[in-house]
C-alpha cells in the first residue's frame, strides 16, 4: 500500500494504453508532468489493422516531433475515392496529395496500428513516462488532494486520473451508466501481405484509400507499411440482431450481405480474417467528463462509428489540448488542474460530439438504398472534385489545434 500518508506516488495516472492513453501520457510528460500508465494487458498492443491519420491528427504527431517515423513505416494515399459496391463506378474522391498537404498543414497518412502504437511507446519513454502493463484498475476513488486508483490489492496516488479505458470504459460508468450503443453493424478486418496474395486480390489502385458504398454494408481497401500490407474492412449491418437474436453478425451474414455487389468488392472479400469481428457500438454525447479528479479522454470521453475515421484522431486532439490547458494553467511547477480539466471539456466537448453525430450521418448515407442510393450517388457524381467545404471543419483551422501552429 502506497501514498496512504496523502503523498502522491505519482502526479497523473493514466488508465488504459491504447492510443488515446499513450498520446495523453506523452504529451501531458512533454509539458513536464510526472505521468504512470496502467495498462490491464501484458503489452502495449493493438490489434494488426490499419488506421486512417488525417491531418487534424497528423498537425499534431509533426509537433511532438512524431511525424516523419509514422511516414516511414505508413503509406501517403493518393486519394480517398469512393465507388458504388454494386456497379463499381467511381463516384466521387478527394485528392489527398501535395495542394490537401499545403491546405491542412500535415498529410493523411495510413499505418498499422501496431506501429502508431510502438512510435507512442516509444516517445513516452523518451520523455520518463511510466509504463506499467498487467495493472486491471478495479477502482477510483477521490479527494481533497487527489485520487487513489486500485489495481487489485494495489493503490497508487495520484492528483489527477486520466481514464482513457475506451469504449467499455469502466470508470466512465460514475458520469453516465449507461451502455454504448450497438448499431448493428459488425466489422469484419484483414492485414494480409500482399506478396502474398494472388495477382487478383491485389487491388488496382494500392495508392488510395478505397471505400465501396453498398446498401447497408460497405468495403474499404487501403495499403499500410510502405505497401507491403493490403488492409481490408468490409460493415455489414446484420438481420439476426434485427431479429434479436444473441448471436449475430457471422460469416454466413458476411456472405449474405454483400450477395449483391460486384466482383471487384467479392475479391476484398477473400482477404478478411473470417474468425474474428468487431460489432459495431457508439455512443451519444454527454456534457460531463469530470468526476472530481478524474477525468475521460478518447472513446471512454466520446466514442463514435468508424465512418469518419475520426475516433483515433480525436483521442490525439485530446491529448494535445490536455496539454495546452495544463499549460496554461502551469504556475511555480504546478498545476491547476480543476482549471486544466474544465478548459479542455469546454474546448474538446462540442467540437467531439459534432465528430461523433456526424459519423452516424455519413454512416447513413453510406448504406442506404433504392430512390435515396440513385440521389446520393448522383451529389456524388455532381460534387466538385476541388470541394474541400464538407471536411475544412475536420480537418482544417476549425479544429483546436489549427494547420499554422505545427
Ligand atoms: C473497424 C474500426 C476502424 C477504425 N478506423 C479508425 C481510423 O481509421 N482512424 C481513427 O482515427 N480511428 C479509427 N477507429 C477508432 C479507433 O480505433 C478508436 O477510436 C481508438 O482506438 C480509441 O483509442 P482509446 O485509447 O480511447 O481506446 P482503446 O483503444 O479501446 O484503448 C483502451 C485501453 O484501455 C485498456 N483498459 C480498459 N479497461 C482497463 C482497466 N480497467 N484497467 C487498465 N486498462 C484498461 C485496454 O486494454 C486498452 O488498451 C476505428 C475503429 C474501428 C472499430
Amino acid at each position: 500500500v502506497t501514498g496512504v500518508d496523502g503523498s502522491v506516488d505519482t502526479e497523473v495516472v493514466v488508465v488504459g494504453g491504447g492510443i488515446g492513453g499513450l498520446a495523453t501520457a506523452f504529451a501531458l510528460a512533454s509539458e513536464g508532468r510526472a505521468v504512470r500508465v496502467l495498462e490491464r494487458a501484458s503489452e502495449f498492443t493493438e490489434v494488426g489493422a490499419g488506421l486512417q491519420m488525417a491531418p487534424n491528427a497528423t498537425r499534431v504527431l509533426a509537433r511532438w516531433g512524431m511525424l516523419d517515423r509514422v511516414v516511414d513505416v505508413g503509406v501517403r494515399p493518393r486519394r480517398l475515392a469512393f465507388l458504388d459496391a454494386l456497379s463499381g463506378e467511381e463516384l466521387t474522391s478527394l485528392d489527398l496529395g501535395e495542394g490537401f498537404r499545403e491546405r491542412y498543414g500535415a498529410p493523411y497518412v495510413v499505418l498499422h496500428r501496431t506501429d502508431l502504437l510502438q512510435v507512442l511507446v516509444d516517445g513516452c519513454r523518451d520523455v520518463g513516462v511510466e509504463l506499467v502493463t498487467d495493472s486491471d484498475v478495479s477502482a477510483v476513488h477521490h479527494d481533497e488532494g487527489g485520487a487513489t486508483v486500485m489495481v487489485g490489492d494495489r493503490r497508487v496516488r495520484a492528483e489527477v486520473v486520466v481514464a482513457a479505458d475506451g469504449l467499455r470504459s469502466m470508470l466512465r460508468e460514475r458520469l453516465d451508466p449507461t451502455p454504448p450503443v450497438a448499431s448493428g453493424y459488425v466489422a469484419y478486418r484483414g492485414a494480409l501481405a500482399v506478396s502474398e496474395l494472388p495477382p487478383e486480390q491485389v487491388p488496382p489502385d494500392l495508392d488510395d484509400v478505397v471505400v465501396h458504398l453498398g446498401p447497408g454494408c460497405h468495403l474499404v481497401q487501403y495499403a499500410l507499411r510502405r505497401g507491403e500490407i493490403l488492409n481490408t474492412v468490409a460493415v455489414f449491418e446484420s438481420p439476426a440482431f434485427g431479429r434479436g437474436e444473441a448471436e449475430w453478425g457471422g460469416p454466413d451474414e458476411l456472405d449474405a450481405a454483400f450477395a449483391g455487389a460486384g466482383p471487384r468488392v467479392q475479391r476484398g472479400l477473400a482477404s478478411l480474417w473470417r474468425d474474428r469481428r468487431w460489432p459495431m457500438s457508439d455512443r451519444l454525447p454527454i456534457d460531463r467528463w469530470v468526476d472530481g479528479r478524474m477525468m475521460l479522454t478518447g472513446d471512454a470521453a466520446h466514442p463514435m462509428l468508424q465512418y469518419l475515421a475520426q475516433g483515433a484522431c480525436q483521442a490525439i486532439e485530446d491529448a494535445a489540448c490536455l496539454a495546452d490547458a495544463v499549460g496554461r494553467t502551469g504556475a511555480d511547477g504546478g498545476v491547476d488542474w480543476s482549471t486544466a480539466l474544465t478548459m479542455f471539456v469546454e474546448s474538446r466537448q462540442p467540437r467531439t460530439a459534432r465528430v461523433q453525430t456526424t459519423a452516424r450521418t455519413w454512416g447513413e448515407i453510406w448504406h442506404v438504398d433504392g430512390v435515396a442510393r440513385m440521389l446520393r450517388n448522383e451529389l456524388f457524381r455532381t460534387r466538385r472534385l476541388d470541394d474541400y467545404t464538407h471536411v475544412d471543419w475536420l480537418y482544417g483551422d476549425q479544429s483546436p489545434i489549427p494547420p499554422r501552429t505545427t
